[in-house]
């Protein structure tokens, strides 16, 4: 598109914001500017919808309602508190980001784009948001939102998928980009979310469809462009679920590429277990950008000898399935001791 001035196309900035004013979606972090809290919510919701993820988000505040509980807690417990989101690396991440908050702002959370940006885990979009909505930052908090509303107003063809997506629709952004931009960041997040959806955009309930080109042209189906997938790995796992009178094995992950902290169960036994293998399940998982095909033996010991020497001969931990709930599992392995848990009580 031709480069306009962008007093041109404020106007679109604030038909958004009239429509936000009345439509607003009554959210908990809406009634704060607390950064601590808005960070920790655009964390949490970077990957979960709204609705899966608001009592865990709630949860998580209850436990650890400032920088300072939050870095003064046990990583094992922020993991704990994460149980459900999935993307347990940027607990850790926000658990380090916290610990930094305290060392290097003594405790005080960055006013500034650029200093926030150097938290540990977050990227621009996040920056942006807390900057906006907190400190009346000038910054669009560009995102998949941004991309698809933006690309149909402007009936615009350039590839999301480019490297150069983000600098570019930043620039579209700032085009329409009215004065209050922390709650203009706010109303293209629901904008996207509840009218622009990527399939089937409900367009006349959309306070923008008089100045969306896509609309008025009929094209909406054409935008956003986008050529390049990313391909997923494939990735195969085994684990043996080594088990007796309800207790089992696990072990912690260390900081691994996928998984960082997560427990496990074994990846592999010795000889001497392998007559105790009852069965193997297959599940299939995806990551992103992962495809795992997981395998789970289920290996339940007769033997005390063979379960004692087994355990006397590696560094496992035995729970049980009470106090697993207490540490945190891949949701593969979580639904593994989930099934077996019932299983185990009904007989
Ligand atoms: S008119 Fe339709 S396509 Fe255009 S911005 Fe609104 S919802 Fe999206």
């Amino acid at each position: 598109m031709e480069k306009t001035e962008k007093s041109d196309f404020k106007y679109i900035g604030n038909k958004l914001l009239t429509w936000y004013e009345k439509n607003a979606r009554d959210l908990p972090f809406r009634q704060t500017k607390d950064p601590y809290k808005i960070w920790i919510c655009e964390i949490v919701f970077q990957q979960t919808r709204i609705n899966q993820g608001l009592n865990h988000y709630t949860n998580f505040i209850e436990r650890f309602p400032d920088v300072k509980t939050l870095a003064e807690a046990d990583e094992n417990e922020v993991l704990l508190y994460w149980k459900g989101l999935g993307y347990y690396s940027r607990a850790i991440n926000v658990h380090k980001a916290a610990q930094q908050i305290i060392k290097d702002y003594h405790g005080i959370f960055p006013r500034e784009y650029e200093e926030i940006l150097k938290l540990k885990g977050v990227g621009k979009y996040t920056a942006a948001a807390v900057s906006s909505i907190c400190f009346n930052g000038r910054i669009p908090a560009v995102d998949g939102n941004f991309y698809r509303v933006l690309s149909r107003i402007f009936a615009d063809g350039f590839d999301i998928s480019n490297s150069k997506a983000f600098n570019y629709f930043s620039e579209l952004a700032y085009l329409i980009l009215p004065d209050n931009v922390g709650d203009f960041n706010q109303a293209m997040m629901d904008l996207g979310s509840e009218i622009c959806k990527p399939k089937n955009p409900l367009c006349g309930e959309c306070p923008l469809n008089q100045d969306c080109i896509a609309f008025l042209t009929h094209t909406i189906s054409q935008f956003p462009v986008k050529t390049k997938k990313i391909k997923s790995e494939g990735l195969k796992l085994k684990y043996y679920f080594v088990h007796r009178n309800g207790e089992f094995l696990v072990q912690q992950r260390k900081d691994d590429f996928i998984w960082k902290k997560l427990f496990e169960f074994p990846p592999e036994i010795s000889e001497a277990l392998v007559p105790f293998i009852k069965s193997v399940k297959t599940v299939n998982h995806k990551l992103t950008h992962k495809n795992l095909s997981i395998e789970i033996y289920n290996v339940e010991v007769d033997s005390e000898e063979v379960w004692k020497h087994f355990i006397d001969e590696n560094d496992y931990i035995i729970t049980d399935y009470e106090s697993s709930n207490q540490k945190s599992f891949p949701k593969p392995l979580e639904n593994y001791i989930g099934n077996y848990q019932t299983a185990y009580r009904i007989l």
